[in-house]
């Protein structure tokens, strides 16, 4: 039976270095569903769709094809064969990535992708995003939602991004949470059977740790 693990929680706490190195140790696939929010937002800017006209982004939501690699020691991403790994990190991207993914028609086809690759996954998966053990596969059979102090997680976003002011990465953040949480389609939200790891003072390796243990249980 693939065993399949939900991580999500906000942004900041460790999703996805958490989430590769357990696909990694336990021989899981991987899926970054923030990297598809991100490249069809990506695909939405350089097309000039207006990201404030929900009825706009609609009307396209089924036209980029979005395919993610599941190996978590190299995952990709690529919109109409396109490799978007790169240009959906980007300030432009994650300021307008709420306003994108908050759109039901977006949700619906990006969440059918999901489910695609999870189904495809023979070996079992790490799926890490905000709405996954709740929405994407509440039959998940270990949800973790990881949480972090504002401080601590925008300490950790700006040492991934250079030269950037720790205080404006905060905003950022605080800005991006608060409207992934506030939507109506499946926001950000932990499931009532999943398990809260608070990573403010862990490092890396022991949530890491945590997480195969639980999954090992
Ligand atoms: O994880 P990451 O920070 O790359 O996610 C980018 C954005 O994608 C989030 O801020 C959120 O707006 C959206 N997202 C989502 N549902 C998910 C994963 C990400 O709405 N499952």
């Amino acid at each position: 039976q693939p065993v399949i693990v939900a991580i999500d929680g906000p942004a900041g706490t460790g999703k996805s270095s958490t989430s590769k190195a357990v696909a990694t140790q336990l021989g899981l696939s991987y899926l970054d569903t923030g990297a598809q929010y991100r490249a069809i937002t990506w695909w939405m800017v350089t097309n000039a769709i207006d990201v404030d006209d929900p009825s706009a982004i609609a009307a396209v939501a089924g036209k980029p094809e979005i395919v993610s690699g599941t190996d978590p020691a190299n995952p990709t991403i690529t919109v109409d064969g396109v490799d978007v790994s790169a240009p959906i990190r980007t300030q432009e991207v994650s300021s307008r990535v709420s306003a994108v993914s908050a759109v039901p028609e977006v949700r619906a086809r990006i969440t059918e992708l999901q489910r695609a690759v999870a189904a495809g996954a023979e070996g079992g998966i790490v799926v890490e995003g905000r709405d996954i053990g709740t929405t994407v596969l509440p039959d998940a059979d270990l949800k973790i939602f990881l949480t972090a102090s504002a401080e601590a997680r925008a300490a950790r976003r700006n040492g991934e991004l250079k030269g950037a002011d720790v205080n404006a990465t905060r905003e950022a953040l605080i800005k991006r949470d608060a409207a992934d949480s506030s939507r109506k389609t499946s926001p950000l939200a932990k499931a009532d059977d999943a398990v809260e790891v608070d990573t403010t003072e862990l490092t890396l390796t022991q949530v890491i740790e945590c997480v195969v243990t639980l999954v090992e249980e």
